[in-house]
Order: C-alpha cells, then structure tokens, then sequence
C-alpha cells in the first residue's frame, strides 16, 4: 500500500479521495465500527467547497455537488454560528456562503466517492502504535502490523500519528464545554456533549459577543 490514512471522518476521507484521484493508492483506517452520528462539524467554508470541486463524482457531477444541494447556504456566517464574522463577497469564490449541514453529511460525498473507486475503508481499525521499519513506516491495527509507504494521521486532537511521530500540538486541556444537539430532522442524532480544546482568543470573542448581545 503507497498510503494508509489513520482516521476516517472529514480530513481522512478527503485525503484518500484526493490522493485517489491523483492515481495515489491509499486505504483508510477507522476506528470507530460505523460512520459517527453525533453532532460535531455544522458547517463548510468556500475554500472547503472548493477543494470538493476537485473530485470528479463519475457521473458527470463533481463530489460537491449532493452537499450543496443538501445543506443550507448562509451568507456571510462563520462556522460558528456568530454573524458578522465573515464576509464572503470579497474572495474569488464561487461559493460565497458557508454551507451548513451534519458532518455525516460532509463525510458522505467523498465516502461514496471511495465505495464506487473501491478504496478501503476500514472501520472498527483501530491503530494503536506507529514506528518505522528499516525503511517504512508501519502502523499497527487490531494487532496485525501493515507496512506501507506513507502513514497520515488525521485521527482527531489526540492523534496516536502525532504522538509517535513525535510532533506536539498546543492544545490539550479542556477550557471550555457546549452542549449541542440536532432537531428537527428525521435523521437527528442523540445529543451529545461536545468538549473543545483551550481557546482562549475564541473563548473571549464568545463572551463578548454574548454580553453584546444580552443588551436591550
Ligand atoms: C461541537 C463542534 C462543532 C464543530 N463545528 C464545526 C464546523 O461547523 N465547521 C468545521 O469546519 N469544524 C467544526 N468543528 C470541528 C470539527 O469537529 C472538525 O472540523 C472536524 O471533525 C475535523 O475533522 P477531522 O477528520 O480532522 O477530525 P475528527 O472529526 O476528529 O476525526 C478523527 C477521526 O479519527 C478517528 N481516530 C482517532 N484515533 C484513531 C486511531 N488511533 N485509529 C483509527 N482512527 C482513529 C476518530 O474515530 C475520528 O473518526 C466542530 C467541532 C465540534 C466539537
């Protein structure tokens, strides 16, 4: 195998899908047993968009196609919900709005793209230890150990890659905690508590707006 990607949710599956679409051979291992359905990401951003312009569905549709047909297009929000944080009309886009929908949502277009093209996805692959052979990575899954010649790791803020890779990341302590849930769709998942790493900056932009807002 040229790649294995650890982690399958948007960054991984988005990876193999372009790196399919390269001529790249790679396969995806998730950990989790079935695609996740709790509320996590709500939102695209243009330059999100933009990227999923670049797979060719097979069909005569690019893999962007079914999500900006299915979500909701916001002008001029951020991810986040708050107005006023971005303007869309200025960049060289030709989606100038965030695109709202589930992150299963997200994860189908390029899911799908890897079924039709026969790109593995496992789920229930846990990767639990990474090193390097004499001159491969080599990652181990549900206790078998797969050599390959590249190792991404998009698995999440407490990436195992990035552990054994060595490479830090700033942000490991909780500061703050949201409750999110979906409603008012068929296929609404639980609600789920969603934890996000320490940010400050963010977190005092919240405050204000929140403050702001709370006035008469
Ligand atoms: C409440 C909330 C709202 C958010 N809203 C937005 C938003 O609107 N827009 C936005 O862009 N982002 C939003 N985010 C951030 C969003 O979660 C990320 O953008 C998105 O999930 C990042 O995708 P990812 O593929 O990098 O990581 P993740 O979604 O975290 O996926 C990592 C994957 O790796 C798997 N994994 C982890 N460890 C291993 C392992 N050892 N072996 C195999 N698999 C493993 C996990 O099971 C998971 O599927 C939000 C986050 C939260 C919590």
């Amino acid at each position: 195998m040229d790649v294995i990607v650890a982690g399958g949710s948007p960054a991984g599956l988005m990876t193999a899908a372009l790196l399919d679409a390269a001529g790249v051979r790679a396969e995806v291992g998730e950990r989790g047993s079935e695609p996740a359905r709790q509320s996590r990401g709500t939102a695209m951003h243009p330059r999100t968009l933009e990227v999923l312009t670049m797979i060719d569905a097979g069909d005569g549709r690019r893999i962007s196609d079914v999500p900006l047909t299915q979500g909701q297009w916001v002008p001029d929000a951020h991810c986040t919900g708050l107005p006023g944080l971005s303007g869309y009309r200025g960049p060289d886009t030709p989606f100038p709005f965030t695109l709202t929908l589930p992150q299963w949502g997200t994860e189908h277009a390029p899911a799908v793209y890897l079924d039709a093209r026969g790109v593995r996805e496992r789920h229930g692959a846990e990767m639990t230890t990474a090193g390097q052979s004499a001159d491969e990575p080599r990652v181990q899954a549900s206790a078998a150990w797969h050599t390959t010649r590249y190792l991404i790791g998009t698995d999440g803020a407490h990436s195992m890659v990035r552990r054994a890779a060595g490479t830090g990341f700033g942000a490991h302590s909780t500061s703050w905690l949201a409750r999110t849930s979906n409603t008012g769709r068929r296929d609404a998942a639980s609600p789920a508590w969603n934890r996000s790493p320490r940010a400050p900056a963010a977190r005092t932009h919240m405050q204000r707006t929140a403050s702001r807002s709370s006035r008469p």
